[in-house]
């Protein structure tokens, strides 16, 4: 940007080249261009958290510069305290001291450390931190790499000394801020197996069954050497499609689970995509194919494991935790290279066997789901794994570190878990069995119970009946949705079906791709026209380099901008169609000429149909997504025009308080019952019980228990959430009586 540019230079870049690049600039950009040997990864860190907090470029260059420090302190092993700068002292205002424990799991680590820096850039203040515990310190707050040098860990006291005119707000943020954890909560914390005799809690509820061991196919890794520059060639392609299949893998498996899983296990399925994507990994693997002429599944296993190796000797559970997930990238990439045809077998497992394996994967999660498995140990594992996600997902009780335990499991007629506490029974005695049996017995009923009354309509004491559908983005989910007890699906996000396309999907594949989620249930379904940008790019609709991808080319104007594509879409939903329980939702709508606009398309697109005698439903309803607040305002004039109207609290929550949606330092903002966002909500309300046409409210508020009831005052009478809250929905408003709310 214009505030400047600092270049970090590793080992290997040219120094002379880049200042003569540096050179070729005018004056005054030549100014605002740093070039820096600040190390690359702690440096691009710690500049990072200062960029961000808006210092200028020397303070950015001075922080990657400095940011080294914790490991040179760290290795030349100092005493504690030697090396710390002097305590600052402002010769200016008022200083409040406040001394307080850090709970964090993993102490100060980096992402507590940086919400900190975060926090108190926000005050005039200058913050100064101490390791009281283990006498470091002090150091500026306003660092990263200083912060991280205190090596606070759980438990630790630290000091806070704060300067300013006023530092009072300060220190209250900052209690509020340690107070709550830095927001991280405290359930499945990056834990892992510790080789002592513990088991772990993964995922709750309780399981008894027959130990069905399960020991992956490609235990021995083949190592050969390669002879020729084809074979070279041939064994990096493999690799490369190797790398490409496990991440479309993972993609799909957040596409297809993705409304089982809490935003912050979602997060963590994202994070260990970095895994296999990671560039210095690739580099490193195809260095071994290219220069040391090693077989891709040698090189990939030689390049991993050795990253295991160090992350499980590091000192700190984080760090082991991270062991996990790279185990996890491990095991998936090599079984595509080593036994590509051959799928791990679970086909000679006993009906409700508890499925012994060394760690469970995703995609071994999913086929014990699907086989109908009782519980799992994990020999090793952690519980922010995929497979441990997946396991809480799909609720099989799960427990992990078992490893001590291996051979009398083995051997074992009978074992029990208790995915909550991580308690293992082996062979367990008859007052257990009776215990366990008594508490699956409750388990099962509860589950029954509330997949029955799913089933049964959500109507209010008053009896007033309450339309409660699901929102869905896979074949997968649309099934779950008729499960679940869901009446209707009330958004289908189509973008998820194309995930994979690098290029335009044509219109047969369009169809088939439909064709595929249609056919999965019965229900009625409300496709959304493709909703990219903003937070869902897809690469073969692009609109280009964007500085505000949320206010730009996004959902329909996209479309509108790519008419020729968007005719192939609509023909493709028009075939679709056909089948009868087909409605299209415009997303991102601001102004009645875009429902003109998609009109004359939708028209055109059914005339081409028409001429090449091609069957389709016609007319077909159209309804309009109102997330944006000139949609909202003008909901009256665009209710005249089409079918339905769909409330999209998500991005009508984020546009109408100007707070990025996912910014997680706006979550203060991410309110529906925001005062203002009610306010233009009930015109939406208004305009379609004038115009006596179908709303439904669609964003995440549904699943809100706090916030339903509002909704439910303000006249909404239909709600679409994820399949796995419906049933919770539905008992919720069979409680409620909507007069009594009006009351209120
Ligand atoms: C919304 O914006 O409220 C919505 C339901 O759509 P999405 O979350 O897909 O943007
Ligand atoms: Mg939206």
């Amino acid at each position: 940007s214009d505030d400047g540019v600092l270049v970090l230079m590793d080992m290997g870049s040219a120094v002379l080249s880049a200042e003569t690049a540096k050179d070729f600039l005018n004056p005054e950009q030549k100014k605002k261009v740093l070039l820096a040997s600040a190390p690359l990864v702690e440096g691009a860190i710690s500049a990072a958290v200062q960029s961000k907090i808006g210092a200028s470029l020397q303070m950015i260059a001075k922080a990657a510069h400095d940011s080294l420090l914790p490991k040179q302190e760290h290795l030349v092993e100092t005493s504690p305290g030697e090396t710390a700068p002097p305590l600052h002292q402002s010769n200016s205002g008022h200083q409040k001291v406040l001394e307080l424990q850090i709970q964090n799991m993993d102490g100060l680590h980096l992402r507590p450390a940086a919400k900190l820096i975060g926090e108190i850039s926000k005050y005039p203040c200058e913050v100064f931190v101490e390791n009281v515990t283990s006498q470091r310190g002090p150091v500026p707050a306003n660092s990263l790499g200083e912060l991280t040098r205190l090596q606070i860990a759980k438990g630790d006291f630290a000091r806070f000394t704060i300067t300013g005119n006023d530092p009072e707000p300060a220190a209250l943020a900052l209690r509020a801020l340690i107070d709550s954890r830095f927001g991280e909560g405290d359930t499945y914390q990056n834990t892992v197996a510790s080789n002592e005799n513990l088991t772990l809690p993964v995922s709750p509820g309780v399981a008894i069954g027959f130990p069905f061991l399960f020991t992956p196919v490609y235990t021995n890794v083949p190592e050969y050497r390669l002879n020729s520059e084809p074979e070279i060639q041939a064994e990096l392609e493999r690799f490369r499609a190797a790398i490409r299949k496990a991440v479309s893998e993972q993609n799909e498996r957040v596409k297809s689970f993705g409304s089982a899983l809490s935003n912050q296990d979602l997060g963590v399925f994202e994070a260990q995509k970095l895994i296999l994507k990671d560039p210095m990994i690739t580099r490193e693997v195809e260095a071994g194919i290219i220069q040391k002429r090693l077989n891709a599944a040698a090189a990939w296993a030689k390049t991993l494991s050795e990253q295991i190796a160090e992350q499980e000797n590091a000192k700190t559970s984080y760090f082991q935790a991270r062991a996990a997930d790279t185990k996890e990238a491990y095991h998936q990439v090599l079984a595509k290279l080593v036994a590509p045809d051959q799928p791990q077998s679970l086909s000679n497992m006993p009906d409700s066997a508890i499925l012994i394996c060394e760690e469970l994967t995703p995609a071994l999660a999913e086929r014990a789901f699907h086989s109908g498995i009782a519980g799992v140990i994990q020999m090793t594992g952690g519980t922010t794994s995929h497979g441990a996600i997946l396991a809480r997902g799909l609720g099989i009780p799960a427990v992990a570190g078992a490893k001590n335990l291996g051979s009398s499991l083995c051997a074992a007629g009978k074992v029990a878990i208790d995915g909550s506490t991580g308690q293992i029974w082996i062979n367990p005695n008859p007052e257990t069995v009776a215990d366990i049996s008594c508490r699956l017995e409750k388990q099962k009923s509860e589950k029954l119970r509330i997949v029955l009354t799913a089933l049964h309509p959500a109507i209010t004491t008053d009896g007033v009946a309450i339309a409660i559908g699901a929102n869905a983005g896979s074949a997968l989910e649309i099934r779950e949705a008729r499960k679940t007890g869901a009446e209707f699906v009330g958004l289908f996000r189509s973008e998820f079906l194309f995930q994979g396309f690098a290029s335009e999907p044509t219109e047969a594949e369009q169809e088939s791709r439909f064709l595929e989620a249609l056919n999965s249930s019965d229900l009625p379904v409300t496709i959304r026209l493709l909703d990219i940008g903003g937070d869902k790019p897809l690469p073969f609709l692009d609109p280009g380099a964007e500085a505000n991808p949320f206010l730009g080319t996004r959902g329909i104007r996209l479309l509108l901008a790519k008419r020729g594509f968007f005719r192939s879409h609509l023909r493709a939903l028009l075939r679709v169609s056909k089948l009868g329980r087909v409605r299209i939702l415009i997303p991102m709508l601001t102004e009645l000429a875009e429902i003109f606009a998609v009109k004359e398309c939708l028209s055109e697109a059914h005339y081409q149909l028409v001429d090449a005698q091609i069957s389709h439903q016609w007319p077909i309803e159209v309804g309009a997504m109102i997330e944006t607040p000139a949609a909202a305002l003008l909901s009256e004039q665009l209710a005249q025009h089409v079918d339905f109207l769909s409330l999209g609290t998500n991005d009508l929550t984020q546009y109408v308080l100007s707070a990025e949606r996912g910014n997680a330092a706006l979550t203060r903002f991410s309110d529906a019952l925001h005062p203002a966002v009610l306010e233009v909500a009930r015109l939406v309300v208004k305009a379609a019980e004038r115009y006596q046409i179908g709303l439904s409210l669609c964003g995440e508020t549904a699943s809100d228990p706090i916030a339903v009831p509002v909704w439910l005052a303000l006249g909404i009478r239909s709600f679409s959430l994820s399949p796995d809250a419906v049933a919770e929905l539905k008992e919720l408003v069979r409680k409620l009586n909507i007069s009594d709310l009006n009351k209120g």
